[in-house]
């Protein structure tokens, strides 16, 4: 489908319920083609606090809907984005580069998250504390934090969004968004959708453009009480400084260094099927993907074979194409990355098994890679690749690759298979991330909570966890009784 047929095209930005165009705009571009989608106005500073602005005054009345009333915009929210889940997935196929059929899938991933949360907003409960003193009573209430700054990044450009706008909308807060230069027309479809939705005007805001300057604004405003960001450590941490001057609540879901490890006890072809899905899905490039394949001495062969032969069957083409499982890099800087990890590697003793080069496709296009004989003094070890390469290290012993695994500042997603149920405690526990895959490959689901440890990042989100990220726990002490 061409993306102007869909009902949901726009590209200006979103302010206090109307869009707006500006002069000054910057080009979306088809990362399978490198031509140009659209033109989208760009925002800067200026833009960035009129929609501040508009969110601090919705704050005002938003917060003072019953749960319930704010619970019915989230949920229909959800049901209008299945309901136009193939405009929303072309949309982000044409934009993001993924197979249609990856696309369709995250649509239904992201709505999810509006189900969910619709439903846990109305669960926000406080308590009573037994009180210290006698004629006292102690009463603790959750209420919203307040306007919220959310940053998000392209390689999900729907499921970024609504696993922040969802608890933050819910439990009362309003937003300002700023998603990826290279994904916004996902994002201004999820505004139009918003309003039919029935979310009032300044609930919901979209600014993109200027990354520094929308980003500047949001982070010295002081009615912006929180920023929920997803995207790079560097961009995190500079964040993170920037917040101290108005001392705002933070959320950060920052990059991975995921380990998957494939013990003698495995089941090896399903800890291939598993690679395959956190290794290859959106051709490598989501923050929970793995980056490094730690495999026993004795079973090592017989996995990096298998799983050098289920790559050669990957259908790397167009994300349009009939049977595709492998779309595009982002742009031309990923493939240069990915490119110069290969190269690395392989100039450091890597033995490429499939893969290896460009696609003879061309573009943004790179060959699904599997690399043996992996070491850490590789770039490839210590750097997310953020691309399909399948880089195999050898370990002998348990103790050994904790330590492989753990010699890491990131701490997001690990993976293990192993039929040993007291390996499986000891591994599970001693890993250092938020995320532990045990037998599994895929971990992502809005009932349980997706985060990391080290400098993975701060906060929950999805599963009831991620609504505390969204409210502030107030302390009522009633004496006098
Ligand atoms: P990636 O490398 O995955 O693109 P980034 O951290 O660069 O990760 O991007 C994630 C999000 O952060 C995007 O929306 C991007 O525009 C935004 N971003 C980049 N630089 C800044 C900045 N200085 N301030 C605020 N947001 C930024």
């Amino acid at each position: 489908m061409d993306i102007k047929q869909t009902d949901l095209l726009q590209t200006g930005f979103y302010i206090n319920g109307s869009w707006l165009q500006n002069e000054k705009c910057y080009a979306v571009i088809n990362p399978a083609t490198n031509k140009k989608i659209a033109d989208v106005a760009s925002a800067g500073e200026q833009e960035t606090s009129a929609a501040i602005d508009a969110a601090t005054i919705a704050f005002k009345l938003w917060r003072k809907k019953t749960a319930k009333e704010r619970s019915q915009v989230v949920r229909r929210w959800g049901e209008l984005m299945m309901e136009h889940q193939h405009d929303l997935a072309t949309i982000m196929t044409t934009e993001q580069g993924k197979p249609y059929a990856e696309a369709l899938g995250e649509v239904g991933y992201a709505a999810s998250f509006f189900e969910w949360f619709a439903e846990e907003g109305k669960r926000i409960y406080g308590e009573t504390i037994p009180t210290h003193k006698p004629d006292s009573r102690i009463l603790v209430t959750k209420e919203p934090i307040g306007v919220v700054g959310a940053i998000t990044p392209w390689n999900f450009p729907l499921a970024m969004i609504t696993r922040k706008a969802g608890p933050a909308i819910a439990a009362g807060c309003t937003m300002v968004l700023k998603p990826s230069e290279e994904t916004p027309l996902s994002a201004m479809a999820m505004a139009v959708l918003a309003e039919k939705a029935g979310a009032p005007a300044g609930v919901f805001n979209v600014v993109s453009g200027n990354a520094a300057e929308i980003g500047g604004a949001l982070m010295a405003a002081k009615s912006v009480r929180k920023i929920s960001f997803t995207g790079s450590t560097r961009v995190g941490k500079l964040l993170m400084r920037q917040a101290a001057d108005t001392v705002k609540k933070l959320s950060l879901e920052l990059g991975g260094n995921a380990p998957f490890i494939v013990f003698d006890d495995a089941d090896i072809d399903a800890a291939v099927q598993g690679a395959m899905a956190s290794k290859f899905r959106n051709t490598g490039q989501t923050c929970v993907c793995v980056n490094r394949f730690y495999v026993q001495d004795s079973v090592y062969e017989q996995f990096t074979t298998k799983l050098a032969k289920a790559v050669s069957n990957l259908k790397v083409a167009s994300g349009f194409e009939e049977g595709v499982t492998q779309g595009p890099l982002i742009n031309a800087l990923a493939l240069e990355k990915v490119e110069s990890h290969v190269q690395d590697a392989v100039a450091n003793g890597g033995v490429v098994l499939v893969g290896g080069k460009n696609s003879p496709l061309g573009g943004n296009f790179y060959e699904p890679t599997v690399i043996a004989n992996a070491h850490h003094a590789m770039r490839i070890a210590s750097e997310e690749t953020f691309g399909p390469v399948a880089a195999c290290y050898r370990f002998s012993s348990e103790e050994e690759v904790l330590e492989l695994a753990n010699a890491t500042e990131s701490g997001l997603a690990a993976y293990f298979y192993s039929r040993d149920i007291g390996r499986v405690w000891r591994v599970a526990e001693g890993l250092e991330s938020g995320i532990v895959g045990i037998n599994e490959g895929i971990i992502s689901t809005e009932v349980a909570p997706f985060g990391g440890v080290k400098e993975s990042g701060l906060g929950r989100e999805g599963s009831r966890y991620g609504i505390e990220d969204y409210v502030e726990v107030k302390y009522m002490l009633m004496g006098g009784i």
